[in-house]
């Protein structure tokens, strides 16, 4: 036998077991269970050598064996059943960790995430670290940088002393002398180059045994050298918030529900200041694309060095040594976008995760987790705080506070009394457009907004969140859009066969001629991208500085952080982009914001769509007005009525849930969040295998769960997905739905340890 021998997973303390003595050695031998991160749901067992015996323990790491390679594995339990046969068992090679890589409770989160998302613990191990530390070539981590630093030894507190010691070297004594007024220690650097001190005077001390030359640790740190203003004085609405807060008891997440501008950022910062002064540490989640360096200055403003940012633009190295930092306890508060809820916080005390409504808290591989969602289960773990913070809170947890399971905070006002800006409403099927816009749906209404604005050297945000595509039928005359009567989506229209078919349930109708509602005749609608709005808007106004932000202008590190770098120096007139641009934008001299197209997400396939439109037109109009000059925003749709664009067009998350909700209840098609869902993906090159495996799929899905479920499951498809095809594969899913989050769990694991080939999302965001 020459592979790894099978154990048990879990987690177990080292437990007082008889240890079996190992015959040819006579001494007792120990084996360890391992988890490798693979995609396998077992743990393997492997023999301690007794000189590693003291730094194998539960979560620290090791390198071990695997056929002919070394892979970096996880401790799950020391003093492991012996495995059968004894000699199966290879030896453990290493174990870098002083420190178990991994606490308790963070590996206990590990096996939450596991049970939760289906995914082998293995994989969910693997999110908890960066990824260098799971490199066998330097299982260590990337090396630190070290600085040299001089250190005094020894006092000399008598001046009597000191003559002695210095009376032929004077300069010997200046620098003994400057040493002890900066605190006995210095790096070298300093002191030769910042105070002047000579290199020969150093090492006489050092010759003279004052003193003592040692590397000590230097964290690369990118965000060192900014500069960080302190935080302003609370209003009084933000007292109350922080007040509210800390009266709560810490087991009660909470949400803070505040308009754009309403400062939500000094709310956390303070609270976490209470934490953080009471001795624990704190986690800030941000979305990625709102970690600018203007974030990070605001939280250094308040806790200085103790921030540790964890950014995706960071080099494995820089990573490492801030996780190591936290890990040390030498850092405090983890700063950084989802992956950050796994930050190594000591004694944590708080988790904030800001706009908690972003759909990039989702992970898109294995594990498929939400980090708000890992951010409750932690907080938990931990006894630590929670708080979310949003303008516009998902349903998902709206709901929850409507439970009273989540407390929540209001802060109705932006800070200094700006009002909200006024939001006209621009109906596309009626407004009168400019002569030569052609395909473009530019309105006179918004083309003079923003030639004000212009004249009046005020800026301009435009918003046109178009997706790849856009396929389903709208009736240009009154808007309506074909859904489906079982799981109400919009319908997407197929040309080979001609058909409108539903990817949730596979429901087909034919592609009508006419609109079912007006009777006009129909026509595809004809999608316009950002690239052909820059192109217009470039020729419309042609002394206008403009630039555009989407996925594809900002693929390099820190491109976005440029482009609104220059918008906040006034170098720009009209930033235009997809949804990049509407989140967390402070700009006060941006007066004018259009929605270019509010309908371009309104008819997604998702049941989401409604919802993202709603908080899509909300968050942009909030990046209007925050200035003295005021501002407005201007809305262009075919849907005036829809309950998600008149809900943005008052800033009211309450009348948008008012009437979504019901409409993700019976008697509709029930949804989240009065429903758990999840989905399965299959996906294959060839289009008729894709089809067979989905449908294996969907009947195990619907004997489980008659047979083992009694009937809790809800069984939507197969069908294909809405995007069908993807990176050459052919994709097809089934979703299950059930009020019952038991049911859902024991499908998703079954799934998830088998089925190969198919992806398991529990809780998906994105059902395209
Ligand atoms: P939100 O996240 O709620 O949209 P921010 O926290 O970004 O709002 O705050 C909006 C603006 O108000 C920022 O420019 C911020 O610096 C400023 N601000 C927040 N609190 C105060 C305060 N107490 N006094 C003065 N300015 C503040
Ligand atoms: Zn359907």
């Amino acid at each position: 036998m020459t592979g790894p021998a099978p154990g048990t997973p879990g987690l177990r303390p080292g437990s007082e077991r008889p240890l079996t003595p190992r015959a040819s050695a006579g001494v007792a031998a120990r084996y360890a269970e391992i988890i490798l991160p693979i995609p396998v749901p077992r743990t393997y067992t492997y023999l301690i050598p007794p000189e590693l015996g003291s730094r194998v323990v539960p979560g620290a790491r090791v390198v071990v064996p695997v056929q002919r390679r070394q892979v970096v594995g996880v401790v799950a339990a020391v003093d492991a059943a012996p495995p059968v046969p004894t000699v199966a068992a290879k030896a453990i090679l290493a174990a870098p960790d002083a420190e178990p890589a991994i606490t308790s409770s963070l590996f206990a989160l590990g096996v939450w995430l596991s049970r939760y998302y289906g995914t082998p613990l293995g994989l969910a191990l693997r999110a908890l670290l960066p990824g260098a530390l799971w490199s066998v070539r330097r299982p260590a981590g990337p090396a630190e940088q070290v600085e040299r630093v001089l250190a005094l030894t020894a006092a000399l507190p008598s001046l009597l002393e000191r003559e002695r010691a210095f009376k032929r070297a004077p300069k010997r004594r200046v620098a003994y002398e400057a040493l002890e007024a900066i605190g006995g220690s210095a790096p070298i650097p300093h002191l030769i180059a910042r105070l002047g001190l000579s290199p020969a005077a150093l090492d006489g001390l050092v010759a003279q045994g004052l003193a003592r030359y040692t590397d000590v640790p230097r964290a690369r740190d990118p965000f060192a050298g900014m500069s960080s203003p302190p935080p302003p004085d609370l209003t009084a609405d933000q007292r109350r918030v922080v007040a509210g807060i800390l009266a709560t008891p810490p087991e009660t997440p909470v949400l803070i529900q505040g308009v754009t501008g309403s400062g939500k950022t000094l709310v956390y910062l303070d609270v976490l200041r209470s934490v953080v002064a009471s001795g624990n540490g704190a986690i800030l989640l941000v979305p990625e694309i709102a970690l600018t360096p203007q974030t990070v200055a605001r939280v250094r403003g308040v806790f200085g060095d103790q921030v540790a940012v964890l950014h995706s633009g960071l080099s494995d190295g820089e990573r490492a040594d801030a996780w190591r930092a936290l890990r040390r306890g030498e850092r405090r508060v983890a700063v950084g976008p989802r992956s950050a809820v796994f930050a190594p916080v000591e004694r944590l005390g708080a988790i904030v995760v800001d706009e908690e409504h972003e759909s990039s808290y989702k992970q898109g591989t294995a594990p498929r987790y939400h980090a708000r969602d890992v951010a409750f289960e932690r907080a938990r773990l931990e006894g630590a705080r929670l708080i979310l913070g949003s303008a516009t809170p998902s349903l998902e947890t709206l709901h929850l506070a409507a439970g009273g399971k989540v407390a929540r905070f209001e802060l109705p006002d932006r800070i200094g009394a700006r009002p909200l800006p006024p939001v006209e409403v621009i109906d596309l099927r009626s407004a009168e457009r400019v002569p030569d816009a052609r395909g473009v749906p530019w309105t006179v209404a918004l083309d003079e907004a923003v030639r004000g604005a212009l004249g009046r050297r005020e800026q301009v945000i435009l918003l046109l969140n178009r997706r790849g595509f856009a396929t389903y039928l709208q009736c240009p005359a009154c808007g309506d859009v074909p859904t489906c009567p079982r799981c109400a989506i919009a319908l997407t229209v197929h040309q080979t066969p001609a058909a409108l078919r539903c990817h949730y349930c596979g429901h087909e109708e034919p592609v009508p001629t006419v609109c079912r509602v007006c009777g006009k005749e129909t026509q595809r609608m004809r999608g316009l991208g950002t690239q052909q709005l820059e192109h217009f808007v470039g020729l419309r106004f042609p002394e206008a500085r403009i630039a555009r932000m989407d996925l594809d202008t900002t693929s390099t590190k820190w491109a976005h952080h440029r482009v609104l770098e220059r918008m906040a120096q006034g170098k720009i007139d009209i930033l235009l982009g997809t949804q990049m641009i509407a989140k967390g934008l402070d700009f006060p001299n941006v007066t004018v914001v259009g929605v270019v197209d509010a309908d371009t997400g309104l008819h997604l396939p998702d049941f989401r769509a409604a919802e993202r439109t709603f908080q899509l037109v909300a968050q942009v109009a909030g990046r209007a007005g925050r200035g003295p000059k005021g501002g407005r925003v201007y809305v262009q749709t075919r849907a005036p009525d829809h309950h998600a664009i008149r809900a943005a067009a008052v800033h009211s998350v309450a009348q948008f849930a008012a009437a979504e909700l019901p409409l993700r209840a019976p008697p509709n098609p029930t949804y989240p969040p009065h429903v758990g869902l999840a989905r399965f993906v299959a996906s294959h090159e060839d289009a008729g295998r894709v089809q067979q495996a989905a449908e294996r799929v969907a009947g195990w899905l619907v004997r489980a769960n008659t047979e083992r479920l009694s009937g809790a499951l809800s069984v939507l498809g197969p069908a294909p997905c809405p995007i069908e095809r993807l990176k050459g594969r052919w994709r097809w899913h089934m979703l299950v739905k059930a009020a019952e989050p038991r049911a859902i769990g024991r499908v998703v694991r079954a799934l998830g340890a088998r089925a190969r080939g198919v992806v398991v999302d529990r809780d998906p965001v994105s059902l395209l």
